[in-house]
């Protein structure tokens, strides 16, 4: 599933998505916001129709509601307007988030140190206007986002300190156009010391939304407010974003949330454990932080399952009771890689056919991506270079070696690099 519609694409718009029910020959699911439900609409339902119908080819059609359209939002919140939210200026920001309670290492220092800086200082410092911070999902930006207005906030007293998801954004922007109070919200944006706006990516598909953004964050920079943005990848690589956008979201500092190590899942789960009344020990939490690698949310999702259970249960935590409690997400992170695999992802990266891998063709078009695919297994997997050539259309040795050494020769290029690192996440999630 991820492989097909790729790993960023998935997780924003596919992974949210919930079956509600199969019927009439039709998949139904439900968005969690009208926006997603419409982007899904519009670009991945054929998709999704393609790969019900491979395996179950009984399936004619996929329909998608929203859990609240706007008409629910808007009913459930009838009074809700800018003045109210004014009064509430800590709406949203979520104070369990801080500074002390992110652990720093490698790949997160950089991002860690500025977002501090820009929340311990009360002047903008020049070059670092906006801060943008990006990095994969569950790996700490909103957890950032909410420190730095935490921290701000009790240290300037009186300042306007704004968060908002870039969906909220939009949601408010709507709701300003439709009750003809613009100004009021571009008034009130604009009134802020601190605009932080989270998952960046999703500001979007409208060009209206995106120029009054794009207005919103030049003027609080023109006039030395502070903007802080968090995205699930750089400004340059926004899709659908107008180049001046992205080139604004560029233009100060950008920092990247980089994959944990091993020692730093180890001292989240040791702080995240105190909050519980019983002992884990140690033993498991250092089998956790090496098995489960992906994220911290998955990292954390994995300890309170263990948690919750010894309490419901009433037992201490155990590695056998751990083991058999995270089977599933043990399995998937220990998941084997094998050469199908590779080529499933290698041929959707590239829009080619999985037997163009195999084939003669001598096309440049098939013979990169099969240079990858060889790469790829070389690397992924434990085959020997004999074996790689016979899965590869019965290549010999030398020939295996010859594309490993041009994909090498590659790497030295940084945006080369990142399209393998992609492909290597792709293929790890499969
Ligand atoms: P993102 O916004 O990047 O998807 P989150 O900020 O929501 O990720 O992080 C997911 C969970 O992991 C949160 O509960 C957060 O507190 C925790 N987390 C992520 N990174 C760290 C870290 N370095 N130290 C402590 N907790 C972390
Ligand atoms: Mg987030």
């Amino acid at each position: 599933m991820i492989t097909a519609f790729g790993q960023t694409s998935y997780n924003s718009w596919i992974k949210p998505l919930q079956i509600s029910k199969i019927d009439n020959f039709t998949v139904h699911y439900t968005a969690p916001t009208s926006f997603i439900k419409d982007w899904v609409n519009t670009n991945y339902r054929k998709k999704l129709l393609k790969l019900w119908r491979q395996v179950d080819d009984t399936i004619l059609s996929i329909e998608i509601a929203a859990e609240k359209t706007p008409a629910q939002v808007q009913a459930n919140n009838s009074v809700v307007n800018l003045q109210k939210y004014d009064a509430k200026p800590s709406d949203n920001i979520d104070n369990r988030f801080s500074f002390d309670n992110f652990i720093v290492s490698q790949g997160n220092e950089l991002a860690f140190l500025a977002a501090k800086q820009l929340a311990t200082n009360d002047k903008v410092t020049p070059g670092t206007n906006p801060l943008y911070i990006h990095g994969g999902v569950g790996l700490g930006k909103t957890h950032l986002l909410n420190a730095i207005a935490n921290q701000y906030k009790a240290e300037f007293t009186g300042k306007k300190v704004v968060y908002l998801t870039a969906e909220k954004f939009l949601y408010k922007f709507v709701r300003s156009l439709k009750e003809q109070k613009v100004l009021a919200f571009k008034d009130e944006l604009r009134d802020t010391d601190i605009l932080l706006i989270d998952d960046v990516q999703f500001i979007s598909s409208k060009a209206g939304t995106r120029e009054e953004f794009y207005h919103t964050i030049n003027d609080l920079i023109d006039n030395n407010k502070k903007v802080v943005i968090a995205g699930d990848r750089c400004p340059h690589k926004l899709e659908g974003f107008e180049e001046r956008l992205r080139s604004r979201l560029g233009g100060g500092l950008v920092v990247n949330i980089g994959d944990t190590d091993e020692a730093q899942r180890l001292a989240i789960l040791q702080s995240k454990a105190k909050q519980f009344c019983i002992n884990i020990p140690n033993e498991v939490l250092e089998f956790l932080a090496n098995r489960i690698t992906s994220n911290v949310r998955e990292l954390e999702g994995a300890l309170n399952r263990v948690a919750a259970h010894a309490q419901l249960v009433g037992r201490g935590v155990t590695m056998q009771s751990t083991k058999g409690l995270l089977g599933d997400v043990l399995n998937k992170a220990a998941k084997i890689i094998d050469v199908k695999l590779i080529k499933a992802a290698v041929a959707n990266e590239f829009n080619i056919g999985i037997t163009d891998l195999s084939s003669k063709s001598r096309q440049k078009s098939v013979v990169e991506p099969r240079h990858m695919a060889v790469y790829l297994c070389t690397k992924l997997t434990s085959m020997s270079l004999p074996e790689i050539g016979k899965s590869f259309g019965g290549r010999d040795h030398t020939t295996i070696l010859h594309s490993v050494k041009k994909i090498q020769a590659k790497l030295k290029d940084a945006d080369f690099a990142e399209q393998v690192d992609g492909l290597v996440d792709i293929i790890k999630a499969g």
